[in-house]
């Protein structure tokens, strides 16, 4: 549960400016959809709120707290990448349990793990996949695992980007539905990336318009709709 404040947020790579003068105010427990085309500087965005990139102007806040200085393993985030990264040696069991188990929120019982787990998992629906190891999961399946290892402990802040972009058009409308409810009834503080239009206005309170790194627009589904 936190506010995020962003704050004239700037970085360029090289050449590229991929954010640009970047302010955004997102509210404790809100849904917040960043949308824009591919090379919009959405993924510098989050990576900027986990600490994940060497920012080269502005401030990003969580709680109140400038992250000026701290460290991504000091900054109580959650993020799923697009490339997904899970442990190859791992079953998915192992894979979701690996949060719950090392670093600065490490105080699961064992419990209390089995719990989380078969929650996170009968919600994506990969309860039947535990002790699978990773190469033997399809594409989707390895991507609900990703997203299953961000939504299986608490943080303060969910990075999601563009976490159901691997699933097919069925599968990715279910998992919207899922996500609209976890949505719905969790308190904590979702950035969510998508270059989809409809994903946005499905799951956004709010959604910000990303292009070139400068923000395009921001307001509620209902707003964005109306004035596109
Ligand atoms: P999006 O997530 O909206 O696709 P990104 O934040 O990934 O946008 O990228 C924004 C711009 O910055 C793009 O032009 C991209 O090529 C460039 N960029 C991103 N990461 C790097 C990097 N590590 N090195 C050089 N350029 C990068
Ligand atoms: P996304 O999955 O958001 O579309 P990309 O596939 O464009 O991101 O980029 C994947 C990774 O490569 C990211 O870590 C990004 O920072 C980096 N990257 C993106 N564009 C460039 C670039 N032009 N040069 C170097 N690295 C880049």
């Amino acid at each position: 549960m936190a506010t995020v404040r962003i704050e004239n947020l700037t970085k360029t790579y090289e050449k590229v400016t991929a954010v640009d003068g970047l302010s955004l105010d997102i509210a404790d427990g809100e849904f917040f959809v960043i949308l824009g085309p591919s090379g919009a500087g959405k993924t510098t965005t989050l990576k900027s709120v986990a600490g994940l990139v060497d920012v080269d102007a502005g401030e990003v806040s969580i709680a109140g707290t400038s992250m000026e200085g701290v460290e991504p393993y000091h900054r109580n985030v959650a993020m799923a990448f697009e490339s997904y990264a899970l442990y190859p040696q791992k079953t998915v069991f192992d894979n979701l349990a690996s949060p719950l188990r090392s670093g600065r929120t490490g105080k699961y019982s064992a419990q209390d793990q089995q719990q989380r787990i078969e929650a996170v998992t009968t919600t994506l629906g990969i309860d039947h996949l535990l002790k699978r190891l990773p190469r033997e999961l399809s594409n989707g399946q390895r991507q609900r695992v990703a997203l299953g290892r961000v939504l299986v402990r608490t943080a303060d802040v969910y990075l999601l980007d563009e976490p159901l972009s691997h699933l097919d058009a069925k599968l990715r409308a279910a998992m919207r539905a899922e996500l609209k409810q976890l949505g719905e009834m969790s308190s904590t503080t979702t950035l969510y990336v998508t270059h989809d239009y409809q994903e946005a206005l499905a799951l956004g309170d709010r959604i910000a318009v990303l292009r070139n790194g400068r923000l395009v627009q921001v307001g509620t589904p209902y707003e964005i709709w109306h004035d596109p």
